[in-house]
This record gives structure tokens, sequence and C-alpha cells, in this order.
């Protein structure tokens, strides 16, 4: 088989190649091919890239590795057939020792796969024959022997392409485990210490490159790669990417159909978006909030500047607690609704958590967005990445920064401490030159929305931001008086919605109750 380098799928094929031929040479095991089938069939899911969450997985192992005392690469047909070279330099920078552990053993694999080591540079390959006496707990048959000077003494050990069976019996034994497993759903992936959810082809060399990063770092970057890292976290974020790839390739989210008012094109709409830019200095932008149709409608009869379409709706439709969990198809459902209400004001989106990760992401969700009727799109934090690809294919984006309810683990007030102020100030003077629309400042003090309104040329538009902004945006359902208090303590309520429609449900009980309702008015003769 010539797979040819021109070929769409030229990697995958070359990487069957060598597995076929590590089959072919006694290295992997006849179920070894059928375990990558499983592998590819995720990584094409994944869409064959080292995804924001293995990078993340692959860091703290890099951690791991260099603080562990006796760290162990167990290593078996497949990862020796895919990466005997890079196992072995990786062992080398952290000190490891190499493991053959295998699910199929033989005298003539095990000694293969140790040649194969040997070959890429290994000095000393452990596990092997007799010298495997020791035996972990938990398991059966062949698969329980390991290397008394090996994975039995190591305090971490990596092991690409596990089962669960094994994984579990290691940490069950009080080895921190790294996994390396394509599919976040295995039971290796949710046993071990740290998954990275990756193809081993990938993850090693980037796991080689991070080492040599990180082995010169201040222990507290180390330490910090860890605190900040949770297993459960990662898989879940894994799992989330392999739902968004699903979205992007499909490219049609499964939104239901609804039979109302056509959407208009969006072209005028998006026109006096782009005109927002000139009322630096006019009068003061207003930009409000809707999830539905009728406010949506209410608030286009009243001539505001922007309808903002906000993951606000995670707390204020849905009734989270924050706005984590809310999904591009939950924001295109409500995007699509409110734009075919607006026909007049111009209508943006925000773009949801984890929703423009990188520029393909970013891209093809925003077109999500105006292919549903939407204006502009709104993006948490100055991601330049995500920002510029938008910019460059015409898509207005407002910024946004300050508190980031996306990512923030407290809702209070940003920019009191100097440190956290001029972050927010930097960020702000990026954003001026990234060709955003405006910028909203939410949750900072009074003193550095002035400084920043001041300074840049793009108007800003404040939440909790003071009274020097460009313009203000409000959560409607807070101006309304609907949502619950306690509310932030910016919001004003401009009327007690909520005790108006008690009232009117009080009223409708005791008309029915008395024969009040119906009357001769609200029946039909
Ligand atoms: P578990 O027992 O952990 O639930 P399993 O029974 O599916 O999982 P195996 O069949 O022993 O595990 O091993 C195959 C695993 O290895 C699969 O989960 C697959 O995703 C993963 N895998 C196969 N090829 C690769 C690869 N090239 N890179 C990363 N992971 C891979």
């Amino acid at each position: 088989m010539n797979a040819g380098m021109v070929h769409p799928r030229a990697e995958s094929l070359h990487i069957r190649e060598k597995l076929v031929d590590g089959f072919r040479a006694g290295i992997v095991a006849e179920a070894g091919l059928m375990a990558h089938g499983r592998g590819e069939a995720f990584d094409y899911l994944l869409g064959e890239k080292t995804g924001s969450h293995a990078m993340r997985a692959i860091e703290a192992s890099a951690a791991t590795l260099l603080f562990a005392t006796r760290p162990v690469i167990s290593v078996n047909g497949n990862a020796a057939a895919l990466q005997a070279e890079n196992i072995v330099k990786l062992a080398k920078i952290v000190n490891a020792g190499i493991e053959v552990n295998l699910y199929y053993r033989s005298a003539s694999r095990e000694n293969a796969i140790k040649l194969l080591l040997e070959s890429a540079g290994a000095e000393h390959v452990l596990g092997i024959g007799e010298a495997a006496t020791a035996r972990l707990e938990g398991i059966g048959s062949e698969r329980r022997r390991i290397d008394p000077q090996g994975i039995a003494a190591a305090d971490v050990v990596l092991v690409p392409l596990e089962d669960g069976d094994r994984t579990e019996a290691l940490v069950k034994a009080g080895k921190l485990v790294i996994a390396i497993d394509l599919n976040p759903l295995s039971r290796t992936a949710r046993a071990a210490s740290i998954t990275i959810v990756d193809n081993i082809v990938r993850a090693i060399p980037a796991l080689l490159e991070a080492i040599q990063t990180l082995k010169t770092a201040p222990t507290e970057q180390l330490e910090a790669k860890l605190s900040s890292f949770d297993n459960n976290k990662n898989l879940n974020e894994a799992t989330r990417a392999i739902h968004q790839h699903l979205l992007l390739v499909t490219n049609k989210p499964t939104l239901p159909k609804i039979d109302g008012p056509p959407n208009r094109p969006s072209n005028r709409r998006a026109d006096s978006l782009n005109q927002l830019r000139h009322r630096k200095n006019g009068p003061k932008i207003i930009m409000l909030t809707a999830y539905d149709f009728q406010t949506a409608r209410i608030i286009d009869q009243t001539g505001i500047d922007i309808i903002l379409v906000g993951d606000s709706l995670g707390m204020a439709f849905q009734g989270a607690n924050n706005t984590k969990a809310v999904s591009m198809e939950q924001m295109l459902y409500h995007a699509e609704i409110v734009s075919r209400a607006a026909q007049k004001t111009p209508v943006i989106a925000d773009m949801p958590a984890h929703s423009y990760e990188n520029e393909q992401e970013a891209l093809t969700n925003a077109k999500m967005f105006l292919d549903v009727g939407i204006d502009g799109v709104k993006i948490e934090g100055y991601k330049p990445v995500a920002i510029n690809i938008l910019v460059s294919n015409k898509i207005p984006v407002i910024g946004h920064i300050g508190l980031l309810p996306q990512t923030a683990d407290r809702y209070s007030v940003r920019g009191r401490d100097t440190n956290e102020a001029n972050q927010i100030f930097n960020d702000a003077i990026a954003l001026d030159d990234s060709g955003v629309t405006a910028i909203i400042l939410e949750s900072i003090t009074e003193e550095l929305s002035k400084r920043i309104t001041e300074t840049i040329k793009t108007p800003t538009i404040g939440i909790g931001a003071g009274k020097y902004c460009d313009g203000q945006v409000l959560v409607t359902p807070d101006l309304l008086g609907l949502t619950q208090t306690p509310t932030p303590k910016y919001v004003k309520k401009y009327v007690k919605l909520d005790e108006s429609i008690q009232n009117a449900i009080s009223q409708f009980k005791l008309d029915v109750t008395q024969g009040a309702y119906p009357d001769r008015e609200h029946t039909y003769y």
C-alpha cells in the first residue's frame, strides 16, 4: 500500500501502514489493529487535531513527569510501532524507565518490541520475560505482571493506549496515571489521573515539546499548571469538542422550524451597527438584551441602538447559576427568534463559551449566527485569533472586557487592584486596534472605565461601569424587575413587572372563583 502524500487522509493512512508493518514484524497484536480502528474513529470526531483540552492535559502531564521521582512509560505494541523513537527521547529527558507491558504477552512479541525500542536508542527495557516478577493487584492473567524495578516502584506511570482494568488497577496501587486515549468516554480515560484525549502520534511529540519548555520554568509555574488542571473538566471539554466538531462538519444545527414572520435580510441592520463606531462623541449608545419574540418586538419599537441576544439567557431565561453551559444550539434558537422580531434594530449575539477557541470554530459559528439573521457577534475577552478572523471576514464584532461571566469564578467588581486594572486597560488598547465595533465594559470601577473611554477611539458600552462610557447596556428582565433579587448594584429596576404579573394573576384567580370571568364581553354566542 502506498498512501502517497497528496491523499487527503495521507497521515491517517501512513499510521495504518506503520501498524500493519508492526503487525507483520510481530510487534502489534491483531487486537491492536482493531483498537486502533476505534481510536481513528474518535480522532475523526475530534477533527484530527490536538484540542485545547489536550494541550492543557499535556502541560499538566509535563509538569507531573518533571516532578516525578520514579516515572515509568508503559509500552505496548501499538505505542512501540507508532512512537518508539519519541518514547525513548521522552524517557531520557525525564529520566523515566521504559517497561513493556502487553495484554497479549508472548516472549516473541516482548522481544520484538524490546529490539525496536533498543534500535530507537533505549538502553534498558524493563518488564521483559522473567524480569516482570511483581504483580499488579486486581487484574488477572499475564497482564498482572510488572517489573519490580519499573511500574511496581513507580510513582507516575504514563500509559499510552491502555485498557480500563489496568488503568484502574494502577490508580488503586497508588500510582499517578497519565493516559493517552482518543476516547474520552473509555474507562481508561475516566480512571486516569490525567487523560490526554489525543492521538499518540501528536500527543507524544507535543508532550516532548512541553517538557522541553517547562523543564527550566520556575517550580511555581509547574505547580500552577497542575493546580489549575481538573481531569473531569478536561474530559467534559473533550466531549464537548466532539460535539462542536460535529456541528461544524454538518453545519446544520438542529433548530426547530418556526412558522412565523420571515427574517429580514440583515444588511441594513448591519450597516447601522457599523455606524456605531462614529458614536464616540455622539449620543449615547443604548443596548438591551432580548431572548424571546415579544420582548424583541417591543424593544424594536423603542428606537434603541442594539439588541443583544446575550448568553445571559443562561440565568435570565434558563434559571442557571451562570452562563458557562449555554450552547451554540441554544443561542441559535434564541438568535433566530429575536432577529425575526427585530425589524429595525441591529441584533448581535453572544458567542457562547467554547465556541471561538480557534479560527475555524469562531468563523463557522459566527457564520451560523449570520445565517439565522444576526448582524454581528460579541466575544468575551481579548481573543485576537477569533476576532481577527471575524473582522477580516467582515463580520461585526463587539468586544467585552472586565468581568467575563463565561470564565469568571466569582462575580465581583474588576479593576480595583492595580495589576488587574492595568491588564483590563491593556486589553482595551489591544481591542481598540483590532477593528471591533464597540467594547462592553462589565463591572469595573468608574475610574478605570473613564480612563479606557477617554483613551480609546472605539465606543465603550458599560454595564456596571459608571457614567463615562459611550453607551449603556442592561439585561432587560433586570430593568423590567422580572429577575429575582438580589441583583447587582448597577441594576436599576424601572418597573416592577413581577408585581404587576402577580396582581394580574391574582385578579384572574379571584374573577374565576367569583364568577366574574368570563363575562358577556368575553363569551361567544
Ligand atoms: P476501556 O477499557 O478503557 O474502556 P477499550 O476497551 O476501548 O477501553 P482497548 O480496546 O483496550 O480499550 O484500547 C483501545 C483504546 O485505545 C481505545 O479507547 C482507543 O480510543 C485508543 N486508541 C487507539 N489508537 C489510538 C491512538 N493512535 N492514539 C490514542 N488513542 C488510541
